[in-house]
């Protein structure tokens, strides 16, 4: 029995070029491991009833609501910087767009779900350990702030997935306000056919960007607004120490939501140079060059976008350029707020914040600081107690004259608490909460979840998720 969950077809009617009616396989035992309730309930589902087979049916794909037209969507990208013309959800299905008591639209999509037309020589399924990861990694970014697409629920599927070993299958269900990339751009442009690139642009624009339909060039400012977005995104990223890890053009969104954690990790040492993707030896994905992949494929968007932007392409270049090129002020002037606010001074004279901040940053590198840890006890030491910050440095001297100059701007203790998570995800403990679900333990699991989505309140008991990883863990490598 289905209630009325009503799945619209907007974008499969608008946009058929880039959508294949697909269904979902059908699984041996579907069995429910984890839901947002919270997220349920503000997308007008009832917790309960996901909770039920006929819930669970819904969030496999076992069963579709009348009226819903599953598709698998078609993209290009650039991968690690070589271009795919064919990628498109080989293991993913859009089933169709909810809108919430909010008004608000938002996709609701499954990964994990069985092969498509666009799987090549992948087997379309996915392993209950890298849902559970987007699982939790996604809640995490959302409770810090940061716009992502949203995790609804892990279901077991109960079949298996081959990877190195037989692992068990699983599928999520993801909810985002579009699934709209660089890389649909990329494909569209890639057809030839120029209204399709104006249709795609009208519906992101409606979508995600409104205001751009009233401004002078409309499909100009739609990639004004999706620089801004990215610029504001990737920014939030660097502030939090988190590395993306595949920043192809397939997985950047139009709307500027995080989207696809795969190999991503959070860094406790902060590096500029830190890789933990097993895949990208060439480190073009490492934490600080996130701004410049961003800036790199943004003009990716730009060249997909330049036959709508004039009609005389010298000019509708120049123009894009001249958009491109505000990428990197509204990066830094976000990146630079948020600092401050991570230092408590908000207010202070940027001319004295940037030099201590660049200071600041060196001494982190140089000693190999936990990036979440210092900033949390930075708190402390603006209300007086200096120690835990000092215990996690090794020049102690440049420590203290650092400290003395940046407690001299009379830096707010408690502002840079709802700042400064003490928890996020910790590279150890997501492993080990995966393997412990792998093997059947959710409990782990659940505790993360537990304590990454209250990530500014310090919890009695979980000291030990507000730590990096023990010397024994060793050089972290993440996998697809
Ligand atoms: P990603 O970079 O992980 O987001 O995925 C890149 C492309 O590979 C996308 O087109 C995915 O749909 C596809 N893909 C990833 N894993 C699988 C799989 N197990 N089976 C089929 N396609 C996959
Ligand atoms: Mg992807
Ligand atoms: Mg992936």
């Amino acid at each position: 029995m289905l209630p009325a969950v009503v799945l619209g077809s907007r974008f499969a009617q608008e946009l058929p070029e880039l959508a294949m009616p697909w269904r979902a396989d059908r699984f041996p035992d579907p069995q429910l491991v984890l839901l947002d309730e919270d997220l349920a309930a503000e997308l007008g589902l009832d917790p309960a009833w996901l909770r039920t087979p006929a819930g669970v049916a819904l969030l496999s794909g076992q069963v579709v609501p009348e009226g819903a037209a599953p598709v698998a969507q078609a993209y290009a990208g650039h991968q690690f910087g070589g271009y795919s013309p064919r990628l498109g959800d080989g293991r993913a299905l859009l089933l169709g767009e909810i809108t919430g008591p909010d008004g608000a639209l938002r996709d609701l999509h499954l990964k994990g779900s069985g092969r498509t037309p666009f799987s090549r020589g992948g087997d379309g399924l996915a392993a209950v350990g890298p849902m559970l990861r987007e699982y939790v990694i996604s809640r995490a970014m959302h409770a810090l702030g940061v716009p992502t697409t949203r995790a609804l629920s892990v279901v077991a599927t109960g079949g298996g997935v081959q990877r190195d070993e037989l692992l068990p299958g699983a599928v999520l269900a993801r909810v985002a306000s579009s699934h709209l990339r660089v890389g649909s751009f990329q494909y569209a442009r890639a057809t030839g056919d120029p209204e399709l690139v104006r249709r795609l642009a009208d519906h992101a624009i409606a979508r995600h960007h409104p205001e751009a339909a009233s401004a002078e060039n409309p499909y100009l400012a739609l990639f004004a607004a999706v620089v801004a977005a990215q610029a504001a995104l990737v920014a939030r990223w660097m502030l939090l120490g988190f590395v993306h890890g595949v920043m192809n053009t397939d997985n950047m969104t139009i709307s500027g939501e995080t989207i696809d954690y795969g190999p991503c990790a959070f860094v406790d040492a902060f590096d500029p140079a830190a890789v933990f993707s097993s895949i990208d030896s060439g480190a073009r994905y490492a934490y600080g060059n996130q701004p410049a992949v961003a800036e790199w494929n943004l003009a990716r968007l730009a060249e997909a976008l330049l036959g709508l932007v004039d009609d005389d392409q010298e000019r509708a270049v120049a123009l894009a350029v001249e958009v491109l090129g505000t990428f990197r002020v509204q990066y830094s002037a976000v990146w630079s707020a948020g600092m401050r606010a991570k230092l408590g001074l908000d207010s202070a004279d940027e001319a004295v914040t940037g030099p201590l901040i660049d200071d600041l940053l060196s001494l982190l590198h140089t000693d190999h600081v936990d990036w979440t840890g210092f900033f949390r006890a930075l708190g402390a030491a603006a209300r007086g107690d200096a120690e835990p910050a000092r215990a996690l440095v090794l020049d102690l001297a440049a420590a203290d004259s650092w400290l003395d100059r940046w407690r001299a701007l009379g830096p707010d203790g408690d502002a840079m608490d709802r700042v400064n998570p003490v928890y996020v995800p910790r590279n150890h403990l997501v492993e080990e909460a995966l393997n412990a679900a792998t093997d059947g333990d959710l409990g782990p699991v659940r505790d993360l979840v537990e304590v990454v989505t209250h990530p500014y309140d310090e919890r009695p008991g979980s000291e030990r998720y507000a730590v990096g990883a023990p010397e024994s863990f060793g050089p972290y490598t993440t996998y697809c």
